[in-house]
């Protein structure tokens, strides 16, 4: 294919200018080419020899780089060999002058690199239209690359592109005996702003995220989106772990930050795995795996970052394990409910209970839930886990209302319930088929949930008010609410964190603490609850300050329902 049968327009004097590399130890073919290309406009550096145009190629790399084959020190071969090594030196096209008619050297230059060639003596104007036509194609091919290999979203380099890039890395990593860290990061509950917010500002949020990693890392690390929610950093030359946790860490802490967009502040954070290379693995696939890995453990905590230890694999299958087992648990009836009492301070009598789950596991005996509704929350288990809460919950206040009893019976959500969009559907038909009167259901709802989704809760809530069912907002305190959002809340009942009960004896800010609260609910027209009550003293405190009801070991631990009627719905109390 000849090269020079169609005229390639050169670029004129308002166009940007290419950067072109001359390299050539004959000092007159060199200032020829150079005084004939800066007549065309071009920008020409020059190197009398490989080494120096490696050199210049390391500090920037030009557009083009037009090589003489044959230099002392580094030969023309060598060097392009070199370059095409270096970040960004595989794509630019290097054209090498050869000898006339010397076979050898036209086979050396195509296994070296380059991508084409003229022979000496040089025709310049063949020169000139082959360099121009060279710089277009290669334009040409970077602008299908970045189609094909970067995610339009972002415009960061996409999955494709961070395959090639390790590959590259690992073999520099390799022979230059260095270490290199790859970074996998996954946002924390991304599916839920998407789910709750709309696209539109999951992608705005993406875009956000995508900017802020790269500020936090050096121009030449690569960063690269994966897809949905996930990112990686590719950190080369790292002196020590020290150097990866410390970008962990600040992609951590920058990501956390509040978005503004769309009138409306959002906030996400990020869980990042760590692999180290040769350390962690020896090839692209294996330290992908591994970084995947350590990032599963970082999530646990979550906005948090992890190294990749050996193991982590066992254990990442011991929890799919429980998942599995979790899932069937919940099919056929494994898990069970018990009651924990609650009672009034004025009158002692019994008022309700809260349901508190638990697993019967066939092996391990009862597990409690903190073991299993974390698990439950990230494998999306949990709305069939509360699901089946609120069916059993319905039938047995059913059947104590039945016998006469009158009390209310409360059940915990988890965050994922609330943003279902047919909750409150799902409550309307579960109250009509088990003819539960009004005022029997309770939701308890933790303030940090709460606080996070504001406007949806106002609006959910709302719908569950209508039907009389009321809403409690669980380990209040330990959150940040605000009195104007609290306001806007049909709430009803705050329950008061155990965490300041424990120490209400002795801690005078605790109660404090508590007595604010407690004025505060009363301002609001909010009845109070304290949990975790364990002692006389706490529960003779508690009263004092005109605290409504409480639970705790102080009257019972939770219970099955059976042992629930037996102590605390005996006949006499029958209304
Ligand atoms: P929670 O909603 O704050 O429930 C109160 C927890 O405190 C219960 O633990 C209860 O047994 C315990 N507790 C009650 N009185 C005392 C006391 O006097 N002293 C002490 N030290 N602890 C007391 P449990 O049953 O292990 O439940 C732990 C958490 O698991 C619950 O915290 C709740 O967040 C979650 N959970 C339990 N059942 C469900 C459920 O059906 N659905 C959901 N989504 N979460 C649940
Ligand atoms: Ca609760
Ligand atoms: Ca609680």
């Amino acid at each position: 294919m000849s090269l020079d049968s169609e005229t390639v327009k050169i670029p004129t004097k308002n166009e940007k200018y290419n950067n072109i590399l001359v390299v050539d130890d004959d000092r007159t073919v060199r200032m020829a080419l150079v005084d004939a290309f800066t007549r065309e406009n071009y920008e020409v550096e020059e190197a009398n020899n490989g080494m120096q145009a490696l050199n210049i190629c390391k500090r920037h790399m030009p557009d083009l780089v037009l090589m003489d084959a044959v230099m002392p020190e580094l030969d023309g071969f060598d060097a392009c060999q070199m370059i095409r090594e270096l970040p960004h030196g595989s794509d630019i096209p290097v054209l090498m002058i050869t000898a006339l008619d010397d076979e050898q050297s036209i086979v050396r230059a195509f296994s070296s690199g380059a991508t084409d060639y003229v022979s000496k003596p040089i025709n310049f104007s063949v020169i000139k239209q082959r360099v121009a036509r060279l710089i277009k194609a290669s334009k040409a091919e970077k602008d299908v690359k970045k189609l094909a290999y970067h995610d339009p979203l972002t415009s960061l380099p996409n999955r494709t592109y961070l395959k090639q890039q390790l590959a590259v890395t690992v073999n520099r990593a390799a022979t230059e005996n260095q270490r290199f860290a790859i970074l996998f990061l996954d946002l924390d509950r991304f599916k839920m702003i998407n789910d709750t917010l709309g696209h539109d500002a999951g992608d705005l949020l993406l875009k956000a995220v995508a900017e802020r990693i790269r500020h936090c890392v050096r121009e030449n690390d690569f960063v690269a989106r994966l897809g949905g929610d996930e990112f990686t950093v590719v950190l080369e030359n790292i002196a020590s772990l020290d150097g990866a946790s410390n970008v962990a860490e600040k992609i951590c802490r920058s990501v956390a930050r509040p978005f503004g967009f769309m009138q409306q502040k959002m906030f996400v954070t990020t869980s990042i795995g760590i692999s180290i290379f040769p350390d962690d693995g020896e090839d692209v696939s294996a330290l992908i795996k591994h970084a995947d890995s350590a990032m599963f453990r970082a999530k646990e905590k979550r906005n948090d970052f992890c190294f990749y230890e050996r193991g982590m694999e066992a254990e990442i299958a011991k929890r799919m394990k429980l998942e599995q087992e979790l899932r069937k648990a919940i099919e056929s009836d494994q898990l069970v409910l018990h009651y924990q009492p609650k009672i009034d301070f004025k009158t002692g009598e019994l008022v309700g209970a809260e349901a508190l789950v638990r697993w019967e596991h066939p092996l391990k005996g009862l597990v409690p839930p903190d073991v299993f509704i974390s698990l439950a929350e990230e494998s999306g288990l949990i709305n069939p886990l509360t699901d089946w809460v609120l069916e059993n919950v319905a039938v047995q206040i059913k059947r104590w209302l039945d016998l006469g009893h009158s009390l209310v019976l409360a059940v915990n959500l988890s965050v994922k319930d609330l943003v279902q969009e047919d909750l409150h559907i799902k409550l309307e038909d579960l109250i009509k088929r088990n003819g539960l009167p009004k005022n029997v259901l309770e939701l308890e709802i933790t303030e940090s949930t709460l606080m996070d989704h504001q406007e949806l809760m106002i609006k959910e809530l709302n719908k569950n008010k209508k039907m009389g069912i009321t809403v409690a907002v669980d380990d209040f305190g330990s959150g940040y609410s605000s009195l104007n959002y609290l306001k806007k809340l049909p709430v009803d009942v705050l329950k008061i964190d155990r965490s300041f009960i424990s120490d209400i004896e002795s801690d005078p800010s605790d109660s404090a603490i508590v007595a604010g609260i407690i004025a505060l609910a009363k301002n609001l027209g909010m009845s109070t609850v304290a949990e975790g009550v364990e002692t006389e003293p706490q529960r003779y405190i508690l009263e004092q300050l005109g605290c409504d009801s409480f639970q705790g070991y102080l009257v019972s631990k939770p219970v099955p329902p059976e042992l629930f009627a037996e102590q605390f719905l005996t006949p006499e109390k029958v209304i």
